[in-house]
């Protein structure tokens, strides 16, 4: 009967909301998922990252909001019934079956026929390259390999939705570099809908097609893995999107969406999307690769120089990862070329088109419409 769900065109949560005694998790959660995509949830720890996904699944009821499917409520669904599959970190596979009947344990329970389930397991163990191992039993095999039966088993039921839970976080990092790119060739073969719960940016950004990045409970920005890397909402995002630089400033000067700021003992001009006014205090966002090592003295391009002091440098391939001291104690991340040492005095620029400027302060319960932060359509 599994054999031919149908598929989705549209998901949308709507002002979902999950309490917990008097705790909320989820606060006015509100996104539609498009069949085919991959969308990455990210956000730091207690955001409420699995609880959206464990709302999503059925395994959580909701304390507010909806889950619609092409305009269908679901939310009142039992898990079985969504049709959906799930990978969790722990790997949960039954220890006394092969890798075989792990994957085929759940196409028997949907008394699928039994010719129907030997193709189906030797097509989904080929997917995820476990042929050689078909007849160990998880034990026998490495984290990955484990991981692999795990996925294996939720997309063998053809799920409309995949809903995976930081399934990469208990593997070395040559295997969750090795996963990745298979969870990604999996997603582009199969056109699986996915959602993926990470707090690692860089898996993110290198996995969906969309992000979305929560805080307490609420979106803060939807958009594609570009849109928040260049414009991030606000400078919560910018964490997360890899602005290792977020200083203090104060405005001084606005012009349009250009803002001078006083930061780190000198000036710097950068870009606003907020409303900002002399003499508000705001964060200054710097990614560490748009911050320039320059010659003493004097910036051919005009630019503010900030001076500090060379503390940590870190090979990384063809670039140096450089952890440098401002003046006032302030720790600056660079990215370079240039081979500096610790104990090395540097001076720092950056254009004004990669500074950019932030309000300081992150609203915390007012909804945030997707529309305004650049959701796609
Ligand atoms: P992590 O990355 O650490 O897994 P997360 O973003 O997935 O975090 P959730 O596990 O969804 O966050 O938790 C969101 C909030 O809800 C947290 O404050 C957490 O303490 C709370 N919470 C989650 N599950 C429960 C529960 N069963 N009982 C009470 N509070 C809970």
């Amino acid at each position: 009967m599994s054999n031919h769900i149908s598929t989705f065109e549209t998901l949308e949560l709507e002002n979902v909301a999950r309490n917990f005694g008097g705790q909320a998790a989820l606060r006015g959660l509100n996104l539609s998922i498009k069949r085919g995509e991959f969308i990455a949830l990210l956000g730091p720890s207690g955001c409420g990252k699995s609880t959206a996904l464990n709302c999503m699944a059925g395994l959580l009821p909701l304390t507010g909001g909806r889950i619609l499917m092409d305009g269908k409520q679901i939310d009142q669904l039992p898990p079985e019934k969504r049709g959906f599959g799930m990978v969790f970190q722990n790997y949960a596979l039954f220890p006394h079956l092969s890798v075989e009947k792990n994957i085929a344990f759940g196409l028997e329970m949907r008394n699928v026929p039994k010719a129907e389930v030997k193709k189906r397991v030797a097509e989904a163990i080929e997917l995820v390259q476990l042929g050689p191992h078909a007849k160990k039993l998880p034990g026998q095999m490495s984290g990955g390999q484990q991981q692999r039966v795990a996925i294996a088993r939720a997309v063998v039921l053809r799920p409309q939705l995949v809903l995976m839970d930081e399934p990469l976080s208990n593997l070395d990092a040559k295997l969750r570099l090795e996963m990745r790119t298979e969870i990604r060739r999996l997603h582009q073969s199969l056109g699986l809908t996915t959602l993926y719960v990470t707090h690692d940016q860089e898996e993110a950004l290198s996995l969906a097609d969309r992000l979305v990045v929560l805080r307490l409970g609420q979106v803060q920005q939807v958009g594609t893995p570009e849109e928040l890397h260049e414009r991030p909402a606000n400078w919560h995002v910018a964490d997360f999107m890899g602005y290792r630089n977020l200083m203090e400033g104060v405005v001084e000067r606005v012009h349009g969406s250009a803002v001078t700021v006083s930061v780190l003992g000198t000036t710097m001009t950068g870009s606003t999307q907020h409303h900002v006014a002399a003499g508000d205090t705001v964060k200054v966002g710097l990614r560490a690769e748009d911050l320039e090592i320059i010659a003493p003295g004097h910036d051919s391009l005009g630019r503010s120089i900030l001076e500090a002091t060379v503390e940590v440098v870190e090979y990384q391939g063809r670039e140096f990862a450089v952890e440098a001291r401002a003046v006032d104690g302030t720790a600056l991340h660079v990215r370079t070329p240039e081979h500096v040492q610790p104990g090395q005095k540097i001076y720092l620029a950056a254009s004004p088109d990669r500074v950019l400027i932030f309000q300081s302060a992150l609203e915390d319960a007012a909804p945030v419409q997707p529309e305004l932060l650049g959701a796609a359509s």
